[in-house]
């Protein structure tokens, strides 16, 4: 394994959910639905496949109605408009789009902005890129915060990251693994130090449809942004369906065409039939992506209680699929080990926070929960927390 990569180890997620399937314990680790998404969008896949539409290579930029459907969903939800031939691109995930892009626009021995704690494979796609990660820390508001703590982004310490060899920032709202959605005033901040130190963005917005308190609002949409940001989503969540892994880019022709020279030679095209089904998923209308919202609240609202009677700091989680809690009340402060030992000790798997942290120290009290599973699940999970700890 070269010098790039030796650092990074297997990723967390195959970790923990083995230690789930080892031990039996519940799996609240890896951020994945235990139940598939809609039924008439299987159908489409099933009918793509059957009908023989994406069973030969797709064409590279991914199958027009896919990316007619990404540009319609851009236009009729945020207002931005996207040339569904030239500004649209098809990915294998948001986390091909992800590399893809980092691929493309970082010059080794670029500095690459990104929040802390981050999803893991930003810290390896900056490697793969030569890059050097320059992390920003979220910070919890605490347990005095009177709505209940909260992380949070430090625009000066933001700002202060930024120098000259800043290429990009690498931003993630809703924010995974702090439940965390950016205000506009916080992205308005965020544009404007974009536009006056001329950095490029590349902004992973999957969990866009998964916001329960604020607004998703994509940083695109922000004076002097459309020019110099990368959209990322894919419609594992938003559809249920992480396991087709179709994600997608949206940019202007110049960056769009940057990525695309980097996924060429990565996947060069993603899987055909899959496109064909997202695409009918995207047209689906406004009570389904409702319904998936309110269905989430309420097992956010199941976990987080659940989490607090068992004794955790549990932090706001605004967006995304998960609780972040902090485990200092239980008398614990080492996130890992207090991991390692849970399926034996309470049946249940979670992942450390401190995985996304280049900062350990910032990151060791903090455990992430994940509550895209059924209330039975949840509910099991939280009967056994509440009498292990
Ligand atoms: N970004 C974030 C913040 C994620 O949480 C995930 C995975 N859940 C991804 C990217 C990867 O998405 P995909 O499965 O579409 O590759
Ligand atoms: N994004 C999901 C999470 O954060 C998992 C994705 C993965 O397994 N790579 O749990």
């Amino acid at each position: 394994l070269n010098r790039r990569l030796a650092e990074f180890g297997t990723t967390i997620f195959a970790e923990m959910s083995a230690l789930a399937v080892r031990t039996g314990a519940i799996n609240l680790g890896q951020g994945f639905p235990d139940t598939d998404g809609p039924e008439s969008v299987r159908e489409a896949a099933v009918r793509a496949l059957r009908d023989g539409r994406g069973n030969q290579y797709p064409p590279g930029p991914g199958v027009p109605e896919l990316r007619e459907a990404i540009a319609e969903h851009q236009a009729k939800r945020y207002g931005l408009t996207y040339d569904p031939d030239r500004e649209v691109l098809v990915t294998a995930g948001a986390t091909e789009a992800l590399a893809a892009s980092l691929l493309a626009l970082v010059e080794p021995g670029d500095e690459v902005i990104a929040l802390e704690p981050y999803y893991d494979s930003y810290a390896a796609s900056i490697a793969l890129a030569g890059g050097t990660r320059v992390p920003v820390t979220l910070r919890s508001t605490g347990p005095d915060d009177p709505q209940g703590p909260r992380f949070r982004l430090d625009l000066d310490e933001l700002r202060d990251a930024v120098t000259d060899r800043t290429r990009l920032l690498l931003l993630n709202t809703p924010h995974n693994p702090t439940g965390t959605v950016l205000t506009r005033e916080e992205l308005a901040a965020i544009a404007e130090l974009a536009v006056e130190r001329d950095l490029l963005v590349v902004t992973d917005e999957v969990y866009e449809h998964l916001v329960f308190d604020g607004e998703h609002v994509p940083l695109a949409s922000f004076p002097g942004m459309r020019e110099r940001t990368v959209t990322i989503s894919s419609a594992g969540k938003t559809f249920s369906f992480t396991g087709w892994k179709v994600g997608w880019v949206t940019a202007t022709p110049e960056l769009v065409s940057a990525v695309r020279s980097a996924k060429q030679f990565l996947t060069f095209v993603s899987a055909g039939p899959f496109q064909y089904a997202v695409a009918e998923a995207l047209a689906l209308p406004d009570s389904y992506f409702h319904e998936l919202r309110e269905d989430l609240r309420a097992k956010r609202d199941l976990l987080a209680a659940g989490l607090a009677d068992a004794g955790f700091g549990v932090h706001r989680t605004q967006g995304t699929y998960f609780v972040t809690t902090d485990i200092r009340p239980l008398g614990e402060s080492d996130g890992f080990a207090f991991c390692r030992d849970l399926p034996e000790r309470a049946g249940v798997v979670a992942v450390p926070n401190a995985v996304f942290y280049d900062h350990q120290d910032a990151g060791a009290p903090f455990v992430r929960f994940a509550f895209c599973k059924r209330e039975s699940v949840l509910t099991e999970a939280v009967a056994r927390l509440g009498t292990a700890l």
